[in-house]
């Protein structure tokens, strides 16, 4: 099977914008940038979000991460967790690995 990227969600903390596409760093409703501070969701219809090959690679310079320590999905721009405060590196290589082989510890 192949690996699945869902595209998560923010709402907009200027004008109550919601459900706008981790894709765009501005809101589509007044303009205003994506805060540092932006909480990103799981869209409840997880089918329409997740994206098709092409469009994952040509998200794949900016994807989200989920953080493996607290479970945060944080925006590419975020090079720690809005959640706990790790490296996205650490997250991101204790994610690997902890999926990988299994027995590198
Ligand atoms: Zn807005
Ligand atoms: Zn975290």
């Amino acid at each position: 099977m192949e690996p699945v990227r869902i595209e998560g969600l923010w709402d907009c903390a200027f004008c109550g914008q919601k459900g706008i596409r981790a894709r765009y760093d501005r809101c589509q409703g007044c303009g205003s940038p994506r805060g540092t501070d932006t909480v990103f969701y799981m869209p409840t219809d997880i089918a329409a979000a997740t994206l098709t090959k092409d469009e994952a690679a040509k998200t794949s310079n900016a994807s989200d991460w989920l953080c493996d320590y607290c479970g945060s999905l944080n925006s590419a721009d975020f090079s720690v967790c809005k959640g706990c405060g790790s490296k996205k590196e650490e997250a991101t290589k204790n994610y690997g690995s902890l999926h990988a082989s299994g027995d590198q510890f």
